[in-house]
């Protein structure tokens, strides 16, 4: 049996990992994602693509491997895509998850009505080889700002968050429901033709 080949995830959460091993994992198997602690680059790209990318090709550079990384947050129409690609620091550098979603609840705090809620999880997801061939692809996972947070599960602004054709919250879905349809499976799903072509090329070493 030929060994999988090696892409690194340019992330030095290994919850991140855990998670895209067990989503790519059975669509793609003759990869496997391996952790990276290296340097990280200033993300300071004006898209989610763009910080996606510069993450994946620091991470390529410094391994001379295949690299993956991702970048992510939550886009609401009215404000027009805000907090994008700031979401991690929304309320300020401490980066704290309860006071990014206090903030935006705030925010729309006078616009109950779920039509002036409107919002989406965006994820670009990015491939990077040591040639110089890059891929980058968006997963989105539309839904709306709930008025209240709920749930306990997840993180950062699932429990504000109540995805397309769902009476509960993201906190509220089991892992298995969030890995099924969440903006992070979309895109990385979408990585899938370059991942296996990386895998057949790699095969025929
Ligand atoms: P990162 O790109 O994974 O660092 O995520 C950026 C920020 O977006 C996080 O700190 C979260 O606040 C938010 N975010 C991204 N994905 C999710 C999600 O699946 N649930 C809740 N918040 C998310």
């Amino acid at each position: 049996m030929t060994a999988p080949v090696q892409v690194v995830l340019a992330s030095h959460n290994a919850k991140k990992l855990i998670e895209l091993n067990r989503v790519l994992g059975p669509l793609v198997p003759g990869i496997e994602f391996i952790g990276y602690d290296g340097p990280e680059p200033v993300e300071n790209g004006t898209s989610f693509e763009a910080n996606s990318l510069l993450k994946a090709r620091a991470a390529a550079a410094h391994t001379g491997m295949p690299a993956v990384a991702d970048d992510s947050g939550i886009t609401v129409d009215l404000l027009g895509g805000c907090p994008g690609i700031f979401s991690a620091r929304w309320a300020g550098p401490e980066r704290s998850d309860r006071a990014n979603l206090e903030l935006l609840l705030w925010q729309l705090s006078d616009l109950p009505e779920p039509e002036h809620r409107a919002a989406a999880f965006v994820c670009a997801a990015s491939l990077v080889l040591p040639d110089g061939t890059e891929t980058v692809e968006r997963g989105t996972w539309p839904g709306l700002v709930r008025t209240e947070a709920f749930g306990d599960g997840g993180f950062g602004y699932d429990p504000i968050f109540q995805p397309e054709g769902e009476t509960r919250s993201a906190a509220e879905l089991t892992s298995a429901e969030k890995d099924r349809d969440s903006h992070r499976t979309r895109a990385f799903t979408r990585l899938v033709p370059a991942l296996t072509a990386l895998a057949a090329a790699g095969q025929g070493d």
